[in-house]
């Protein structure tokens, strides 16, 4: 990934899409933002006990950033469900602005243009797809819960629904927990239950009696034996844990911290 600058805010880039001019795929920074403590400073969760003004004035601010419509943002409404919402212009400031007239949503899907779609994160798995032919859009959020139920399988076959052929999609993976963070226990082992293997990205600690997973690798591990191509998935090295100066994360801050997003928009 690359980090960019504009004004105050920095956010992060996928490479392979870098030459893309009409597709948004970012994701969010702390940097740029106007929000205090735990919040520091660009915080977008409206539902974390911070000020509500001042996560609107670090919608403003990233929005003009990234240059997207502030006004039309679409909101997820995640719950570590597979549910993915075909987003229409009738959905256009809804999270935001608007009531959702959705719920229980951790997919966004779209072949409209100028429709950026939202979705949140501190520590889950950003999944952004993208499919060049089909003019198509669509992010997935991740944690544990959406991994082993395979979310990114539901939105290849909405991909597909709409037309898209498989060797088409592009698929980046964006900054989340790394495997040396994330210990998990034997629950979350059994939940991982694929038709193939994912030992090697799975490490176990006698003295501890836990795991450590690696939840972006697996994620691509199922996008790889779904037939999406090896080198049309990008998958960031960054960690929302390790990375202190630029992400909020759960599993360092717990309950009082900020939260980042994953904006994707096609231009005219
Ligand atoms: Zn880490």
């Amino acid at each position: 990934m690359k980090i960019n600058q504009k004004n105050e805010v920095v956010f992060l880039t996928f490479d392979q899409w870098e030459d893309r001019a009409k597709l948004v795929a970012v994701h969010s920074t702390r940097i740029g933002g106007v929000s205090e403590n735990g919040f520091t400073s660009m915080n977008l969760g409206f539902a974390r006990g911070d000020n509500q003004d001042r996560v609107h004035e670090n919608y403003r601010r990233f929005s003009e950033g990234i240059e997207v419509p502030l006004e039309k943002l679409v909101l997820s409404d995640q719950w570590h469900h597979n549910e993915i919402l075909e987003v229409e212009a009738s959905h256009e400031g809804m999270g935001i602005f608007k009531t959702r007239n959705y719920h229980d949503v951790d997919g966004l899907f779209t072949t409209l243009k100028e429709l950026p779609l939202v979705t949140f994160y501190a520590d889950c798995v950003p999944i952004y797809f993208y499919d060049p032919v089909l003019e198509a859009i669509g992010m997935a959020h991740a944690g544990w819960r959406g991994t082993a139920s395979q979310i990114v399988l539901d939105m290849l076959r909405l991909f597909q629904k709409k037309g898209s052929q498989i060797e088409n999609i592009e698929v980046s993976i964006g900054p989340a927990v790394c495997q040396k963070c994330y210990q998990v226990d034997q629950k979350v082992i059994d939940a991982m239950d694929f038709n193939f293997a994912i030992d090697h990205i799975i490490t176990y600690s006698e003295e501890e009696d836990r795991y450590y997973i690696d939840l972006k690798n697996i994620n691509k591990e199922i996008l790889v034996h779904a037939g999406v191509l090896k080198d049309k998935i990008e998958v960031t090295h960054h960690c929302t844990a390790c990375e202190e100066e630029l992400f909020f994360s759960h599993r360092r801050q717990g309950n009082h911290r900020g939260t980042q997003i994953g904006v994707m928009m096609i231009r005219e």
